[in-house]
């Protein structure tokens, strides 16, 4: 394996559906423990990825760190239906209110995750924090390269068909200002004050 930032290679996107960036955002913002997850992804095309949904697992968490609860982890592994198992390409976590970049615990955990990747797969790792800053990294076995940061175009979704959006736009409005055009073309209030058009 070896870092890369050259020109040979496809740089990978990594999209969200609206429903799973936004259970990311709930659940960070829902506590302020360093709070983990799986993500459902699937591969549109060639490195091309599509995270549909985050799944929160039994896990020990402290402010600056987060294990799996190995006492639970397995039984709930299990539970999960086949075929959303087998797309759990994604482990999440939240660094709170801290920079995003890897700590050094992060990066041993991927390195040690990276021996139980399959040659012909690939697996995303993320850290978010609640300023929505992210990092990422890709371990992509089938070109033996790792893919980290701005290697990475990451697509997030438009945040529309918010209940807020939806009730802004159908109940308010902006008082209109009552102006009047100047020949030279400034605006001019009720008041004949002068506003310069802003362009
Ligand atoms: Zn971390």
């Amino acid at each position: 394996m070896k870092l890369i930032n050259e020109d040979q290679y496809k740089f990978p996107i990594v999209k969200f559906t609206y429903n799973a960036y936004n259970k990311i955002l709930d659940l960070i913002n829902a506590t302020n423990l360093e709070i983990a997850w799986l993500g459902v992804v699937t591969e549109i095309e060639p490195g091309e990825y599509l995270v549909i949904d985050i799944l929160v697992y039994p896990q020990i968490v402290d402010a600056t760190n987060v294990e799996s609860d190995d006492d639970k982890y397995p039984q709930w592994l299990m539970d999960v239906p086949n075929n959303t198992f087998n797309k759990l390409r994604l482990q999440g976590h939240s660094h709170v209110d801290m920079h995003v970049s890897p700590s050094a615990n992060d990066k041993q955990n991927v390195r040690d995750f990276i021996t139980q990747i399959q040659v012909n797969d690939y697996y995303i790792f993320m850290i978010i924090n609640k300023d929505e800053d992210i990092h990422m990294t890709i371990v992509d076995k089938r070109q033996n390269v790792i893919f980290q940061d701005n290697e990475i175009e990451i697509e997030l979704p438009e945040k529309v068909n918010s209940w807020a959006d939806r009730d802004i736009e159908k109940y308010v409005s902006r008082r209109p200002v009552k102006v009047r055009r100047s020949l030279n073309n400034d605006l001019i209030d009720n008041h004949g004050n002068i506003w310069e058009v802003n362009k």
